[in-house]
């Protein structure tokens, strides 16, 4: 699930429990978001919020996370091969072995991101992020929470605020 919405405030309330799962929060994770702005100077500005976490859900965040690495990195070994069997044979060999060693990393991404999903409690609602920070105007904030539970508790908790209808995405 998830449910985006816009909030305008300077500050927000977050209630003390797990973004993810609903448990007691002992401790946080920020939520950034960047923007960018000029043309010819560019100014990259980044705000985050401090959401409550369990220490359960912190691990799963970082492991399905850190899954992604492995794209990252058999892209770049794929290029390397690409550029040095190119060389040394043709092109279009040098092509093939290149997207099959980028292929390759899918294989262990996915395995880890199993088995970050493998540290989620049966209560957790996701096993990335729960709450995303995507942008911010002014004082206006746009959140996706992935549990419906916290966002019902997150908006009780600033209820005095102005914000936007609720959308599911
Ligand atoms: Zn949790
Ligand atoms: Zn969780």
């Amino acid at each position: 699930m998830a449910l985006r919405f816009q909030i305008s405030a300077n500050l927000l309330s977050w209630p003390n429990s797990c973004a993810c799962c609903g448990g007691n929060a002992d401790t946080k994770l920020h939520a950034s978001a960047s923007r960018t702005t000029g043309k010819r100077v560019r100014h990259t500005t980044t705000s985050s919020w401090k959401v409550p976490y369990c220490s359960q859900c912190v691990r799963h965040e970082e492991a399905y996370e850190s899954a992604s690495i492995w794209l990252v990195a058999s892209f770049v070994l794929g290029l390397i091969a690409w550029f040095f069997v190119a060389k040394a044979s043709s092109g279009s060999v040098g092509f093939f072995v290149g997207m099959v060693v980028a292929l390759l990393g899918f294989w262990p991404c996915s395995k880890a991101q199993k088995q970050a999903r493998s540290l989620m409690l049966s209560s957790c609602c996701s096993p990335t992020s729960a709450v995303q920070y995507i942008e911010w105007h002014g004082t206006f904030h746009t959140f996706v929470f992935a549990s419906k539970s916290y966002l019902e508790s997150f908006l009780a908790a600033n209820s005095r605020k102005k914000r936007s209808e609720i959308q599911q995405l």
